[in-house]
């Protein structure tokens, strides 16, 4: 019989990240336990749009990362029974700023399979979008929508079933060594540990999130009711261009910028950009906000939310359908990098996903981490 406490790899966290690690090693052919606090996902990972992001990425490694991701998220999602809800994202644009943003992104190799639509195209395939202001849209292929709040679970119950994961959930991590680790249920050995711990920044390894100036981000989101209409994919406005690193670093995006600060000044100021998805009972998720701080405030500012509403009536050109539920969620974030991957002792790895994009590059970050460690793969 084997040792219930002896395992190739111990992955902390639970969230989209401990699981990413957890299906790499498990295909692989390793043992593998998930430990967990909370009793269910209680994290970020349930608590995003579910937008699993290619196109407006940030150029390079993290738009591979993207890339492979999207992979995974379309092989799995049969097997695991994750509902894909719709594919694919439409950058709705109203200045003539964007439209410059989105043609030059098109010139680049991020524009590949993308397309922009004219708002006669958008007429055939969104009317919403139609509106008399909007000047044009980008059509990417690439994005899948999931429900994240069902999506999480489900992909846990699969790797236990499918791929003898295992998972000790209501059970606190309180150190982290070499091969071993502590936890409220005892200890526990392993060759390897991979530490994602989501936007705790202290418990285990604060040394090098510390170093690494990790910090949180707080995010408002809002269900809306069913309006009536079925979009055909997630759906982004001018402000997204401004956020999105990948259309951001372009040349072009300076003047929508300027033109941004001078009409929009508030959004900007609150980090509010409009990302809009539909749920199978047709209800919208929509959001976001963007506040910074180690301990961010755990409230839904209504002036904020009225920001996000503003902008979802702009883009939709009708009064937004009454709201069903608020809530917010906090991320780990660090100037100047998309994900932070430390070895601060051997065959342990810190696993940290630093922007809000752990559903669209958490898969192919677990897949090289598992390389890394078992493979000797230089991550
Ligand atoms: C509102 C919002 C919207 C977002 N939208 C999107 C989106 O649409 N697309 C996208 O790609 N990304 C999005 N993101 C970002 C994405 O959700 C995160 O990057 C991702 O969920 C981070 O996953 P994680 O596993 O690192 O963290 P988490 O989901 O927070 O999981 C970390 C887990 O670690 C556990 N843990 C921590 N410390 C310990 C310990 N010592 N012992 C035991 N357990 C421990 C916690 O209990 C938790 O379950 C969004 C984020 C937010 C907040």
């Amino acid at each position: 019989m084997q040792n219930p406490r002896l395992f190739d790899l111990a992955v902390v966290g639970a969230g989209i990240i401990g699981l990413s690690c957890a299906l790499a090693a498990a295909r692989l052919g390793k043992r593998v336990l998930v430990v967990d606090r909370d009793t269910q996902a209680n994290g970020a990972s349930v608590r995003n749009f579910g937008f699993v992001t290619v196109t407006g990425q940030e150029r390079g490694p993290t738009w591979d990362l993207a890339r492979r991701t999207r992979e995974v998220w379309a092989e799995i999602a049969e097997e695991a029974r994750v509902a894909i809800h719709h594919r694919g994202l439409l950058m709705s644009v109203r200045r003539q700023e964007s439209v410059a943003v989105l043609e030059a992104f098109l010139r680049t190799e991020m524009g590949a399979d993308c397309q922009m639509l004219t708002p006669g195209d958008l007429l055939r395939r969104q009317p919403e979008l139609a509106g008399p202001g909007t000047l044009a849209a980008l059509w990417s292929p690439h994005e899948l929508r999931v429900e994240s709040r069902e999506a999480i679970s489900l992909i846990a119950a699969w790797l236990e079933a499918r791929h003898g994961v295992t998972f000790w959930r209501g059970t606190a991590v309180l150190a982290v060594e070499t091969s071993r680790i502590t936890t409220t249920r005892g200890e526990v050995e392993a060759e390897a540990i991979a530490v994602c711990p989501g936007d705790d920044l202290t418990s285990l390894l604060p040394a090098p999130i510390a170093a690494h100036r990790v910090t949180r981000c707080k995010l408002q989101m809002l269900r809306l009711a069913d309006p009536g209409f079925r979009l055909s994919a997630g759906v982004m406005s001018d402000l997204g261009l401004d956020r999105y690193a990948g259309y951001a670093a372009l040349p072009e995006a300076a003047a929508l910028r300027r033109r941004l600060e001078a009409e929009q000044p508030r959004h900007l100021e609150h980090g509010v950009h409009l990302i809009a998805v539909q749920s199978a009972d047709g209800s919208l998720v929509v959001g976001d906000s963007h506040h910074y701080g180690a301990t961010p405030d755990p409230f839904a500012h209504e002036a904020v939310d009225r920001l996000i509403l503003d902008e979802f009536e702009t883009v939709f050109g009708r009064p937004a359908p009454s709201v069903v539920e608020r809530w917010t969620g906090t991320y780990a974030t660090a100037p100047g990098r998309t994900v932070l991957v430390e070895c601060p002792q051997p065959g342990v790895r810190l696993v940290m996903v630093t922007t809000g994009a752990g559903a669209s590059i958490g898969f192919a970050l677990g897949e090289a981490v598992a390389a890394d460690l078992f493979r000797g793969s230089e991550l």
